[in-house]
This record gives C-alpha cells, structure tokens and sequence, in this order.
C-alpha cells in the first residue's frame, strides 16, 4: 500500500470511528450529534443530559407557553436526523478524568471517550437568599418544568406579580403579564429595562414601553427581603428604596450561571466566564494550551472573535448554540487542514409587548449609538452601535428585514456611522453615548494566578478570593 492511500485510511478511520461523548443533551448536544453522523461519523456517540427530557426548545418557554398557547412539554425540538446515540438522561455528569478519558456520571458509572464535547450551557441564577427562594411562588425560568409550574401559577389569577431584573426574558415575561391582565410590578438595578445588552438610550425606549402597557416599572431600586405567610408561600417584598409590596408571584431573572462545577479539576479553562475555547471549538486547559479531544459548544462556550478586537465572547443566543455546535462536530472528526472556525455574527430577537426586537452583532460591545431608520418615539426603528469609528452592532424594533443589511455592514467593519439604507430617516442622526453599565465593578470571581518559577514549573491556578 502507498503511503498516500495509507495515510487516507488513517484519515477516514479517525473522521469515522471512536467514541463521541457529549455532555448537555439540548440545542447544542443534539445538533452536534446530528452534525456528527451528518460528517460521516460511524464511531459509538453518548449523549448525557442531567435534565429527564429529550431535547426541547427554550425560546418559546418565556413566550407561548406562559401564554398558555403551547403547552411546555409541547416544546420538543424537530430531530433533523437519526443520530444513532446512546441516550443517558436524567443523570448529570459530576466530573471529567482527562488522563483516563473518561466522563463521570452521578450514578457512579464512567463513560469513556475518544473526543468530549461540553455542551452544558448555563442555569438560572437562582435568588441570591436560599430560604426566600424556597419560598412557594418564588420561581425561576429556565427548564420547561420551571415553565410549566409558572404558567400553571400565572393563571391561577394572582394579584400581583413581581419581577426581578428586566433583561430579556424578564421583559418577555412582564409583557405575558400585562397580556395575561396580571397586575405585575418589575424591579431593576440599572436604569432601564435591556439596559445590559443594549444599553441605556434603548433602555430609556424600553421602559416607556412596559410602562405604557400598564407595567410598574421600578428602576435604580434591588428587592432586599421576601416575606412569606404561615403556609410559607411569598406575600411581600422589601425594597432597597424602603418601600415594601404585596406580591403572590415572585419571578427572579436575575441571568444565568455557567454549568461548570463538573468540570472542577479536570484542569481546563473553565470558570464564571464559561469554557474558553478557541474559535475551532476546542477547549483550552487552564494555562490557556488548546487540547485537542475536547471541544466546547453553545451557552457555556467562550471563544475570541476576530470582529471584537479578538476579546473573548460568550453568546447565549440560540443561533450560536446551533452553529457553533456545527462547526465543533465538524472539527471534532477532522484534520487540522479541514478544520473550520466558528465566527458567528450574533442574531437575537425576543417579542414583548407588540414589538419585535431584533439584533445583530455585540451591542454591548459599542460606546456610541446612532438611529439610522425610523422613529424611536413610535417605537419602529433600526440603530446602529459603533467602537472605535466602526459599527459592531445594531437593533431593530419593528424593523427586522433590514437586520441582513447591518449584518453586512458589520462583518465588513464599514464606518461607523454607518450610511443608513436610502429612505426612511430620522430627521437627527448624530451619536450618541449608548450608556452601557460601567464594566469595571468588582465581582467576586476567583482569581487565575500565575505559579512555579522556572520555565518546567510554570502554569495557573485557581485561588479564591477570601
Ligand atoms: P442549554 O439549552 O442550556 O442546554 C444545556 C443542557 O445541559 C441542559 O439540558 C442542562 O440541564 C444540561 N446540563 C447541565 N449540566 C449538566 C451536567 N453536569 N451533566 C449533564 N447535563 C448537564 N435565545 C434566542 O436567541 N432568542 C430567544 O428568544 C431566546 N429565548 C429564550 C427564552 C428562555 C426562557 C430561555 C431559558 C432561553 C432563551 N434563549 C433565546 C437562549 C437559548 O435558548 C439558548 O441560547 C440555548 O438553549 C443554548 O443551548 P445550549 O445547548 O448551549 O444550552
């Protein structure tokens, strides 16, 4: 045999067989598994998933289905092919052994692997006061069981709902509320409503919004306390204003947390932010090396993006959960040669109190916003967001079809700002700061520091912060 046709069987017999392990069995775990057996992947393919369900889809969780229009376990996501895998559901995986390639699982076994995919994504923060969040009527969204105990609570006709933090999904939520005739009272730190990812001059629009529809929106003010009846189920909330209310229903959304304790000690580049990763998908231990058998996808990844000075950048939106999933299981049973980046544009969208919200790029990422179509005041316009005398990002409300045209703009890093398409503008177009919250608060992440001293004991190390 020639050396050619031998090296072309050793590459078809990687691409081809092994064993795939993939830890996170939902937007991301299963269109990976599809993707694999897509590229021709032969080989033995687990998925483990803690949560007890097959895949579903989050998105309408937040919207039809506290609607009551779908109900939550209606939410399966379509399977695109068969992929062949051995399902492990309802067990979580509890740690990763990287010298023996193996997965542990909670119920004590351990599942070997050739090539790992994390694909765990990210949970609800939960109230930051453990005894209040037990509390009956406090809740929080993220899994279609946490939907379906909140719609069923929803439409028990409570007389006040009260939500804690307005990004997104708390807004989405808040715009159920008023649709379902709920009273509903929202509190937010910042100054408005989407003011973390859009910044506060669409946050200013956002909050007439809710408080047009009927929403008593409380900005600039934190819940401190939750007080509960003898049955032990929420009556009131305590603000930070000193004020107090009397509430039924209290919803955190407060953001989320990365699904990363098990993957504590495996020595990988894991921690609050995620799993780092390069833009291939594969993961990098926690000197920052890439490995080469263990790769990230979705939520919980946290890759450089060439368009955003190369920082490093997590997406929480399902797009990126879905391509990113692509392209990791494409890498994953490829030669280096073949290997593709994930260089995602972010897409996301969420629908709240009649407007559909569209976006395009990193918004947070700009320090200026300009509206380039439409009008603001009648809550139908497109705005771009600039860096550095380039546009990075842009939102639309009501005015989604011209997403694809900023998309473009920004992935060719044209001039910020940008020249707005040819009707349609608004009679002031000068920038304006785009009033994102200050980034430099300390947290109280633990600390990557440096050890050893000569070049053989160099590496880093997790220290937490007493
Ligand atoms: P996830 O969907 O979080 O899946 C990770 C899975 O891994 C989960 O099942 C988790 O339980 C499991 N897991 C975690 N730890 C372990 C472990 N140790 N062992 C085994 N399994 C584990 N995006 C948009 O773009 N537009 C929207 O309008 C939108 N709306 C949303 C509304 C809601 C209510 C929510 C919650 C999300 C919304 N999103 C939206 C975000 C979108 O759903 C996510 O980006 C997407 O689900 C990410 O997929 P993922 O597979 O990376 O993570």
């Amino acid at each position: 045999m020639s050396t050619a046709s031998l090296v072309a069987d050793l590459v078809a017999t990687f691409r081809a067989e092994g064993r795939i392990v993939i830890v996170g069995a939902s937007l991301a775990g299963l269109r990976a598994a599809e993707a694999l057996r897509e590229c021709g992947f032969r080989g033995k393919l687990t998925l483990i998933g803690d949560e007890p369900h097959e895949p579903y889809d989050r998105p309408p969780l937040s919207k039809q289905v506290l609607q009551g229009w779908v109900r939550a376990d209606h939410t399966r996501l379509a399977r695109l092919r068969a992929v062949d895998a051995e399902w492990r559901l309802g067990v979580a995986a509890t740690g990763l052994d990287r010298v023996n390639r193996q997965v542990l699982l909670a119920n004590g076994d351990k599942i070997d692997y050739d090539r790992l995919l994390i694909a765990t994504g990210v949970r609800a923060r939960p109230w930051f006061n453990a005894r209040e969040g037990a509390l009956k009527g406090v809740f929080t969204l993220r899994t279609c069981d946490d939907a379906a105990r909140l719609q069923a609570a929803l439409h028990a006709g409570p007389r006040r709902v009260l939500i804690v933090g307005s990004g997104f999904i708390g807004s989405e939520m808040a715009s159920v509320c008023c649709e379902l005739g709920l009273p509903v009272t929202v509190t937010e730190r910042a100054d408005g409503p989407l003011v973390g990812v859009l910044g506060g001059v669409i946050g200013d629009i956002a909050a007439k919004m809710q408080r047009d529809a009927g929403v008593d929106l409380r900005t600039g003010v934190a819940v401190e306390a939750l007080e509960a009846d003898d049955e032990g189920h929420v009556r009131q909330a305590r603000f930070s204003d000193g004020a107090t209310l009397d509430v039924d229903i209290v919803v955190a959304s407060l953001g989320s947390v990365r699904n990363i304790e098990w993957l504590d000690g495996a020595g990988l580049a894991a921690g609050f932010w995620g799993v780092g990763c390069d833009a291939g998908c594969r993961a990098f231990d926690i000197n920052g090396v890439v490995t080469d058998n263990i790769f990230v996808a979705g939520d919980i990844a946290r890759a450089p993006h060439v368009l955003y000075e190369y920082n490093f950048i997590s997406m929480e939106h399902w797009d990126n959960a879905v391509c990113g999933a692509r392209v990791a299981a494409n890498n994953m049973i490829s030669l280096e040669t073949e290997r593709r980046a994930h260089l995602p544009l972010p897409m996301f969208w969420s629908a709240q109190f009649g407007v559909n919200i569209k976006g395009v790029g990193v918004c947070s990422f700009g320090d200026e916003i300009v509206f380039t179509q439409g009008s603001p005041d009648q809550r139908r316009f497109a705005a771009a967001y600039g860096h550095r005398g380039r546009i990075v990002g842009a939102v639309t409300f009501d005015h989604g079809k011209w997403l694809e045209y900023y998309g473009a703009l920004i992935e060719r890093s044209a001039p910020f700002p940008p020249p707005p398409p040819g009707y349609d503008r608004p009679r002031d177009m000068t920038p304006i700061p785009a009033r994102f919250p200050d980034p430099h608060v300390p947290t109280e992440i633990p600390d990557v520091v440096l050890t050893g001293h000569d070049p053989t004991s160099r590496g880093a190390e997790f220290h937490p912060r007493s």
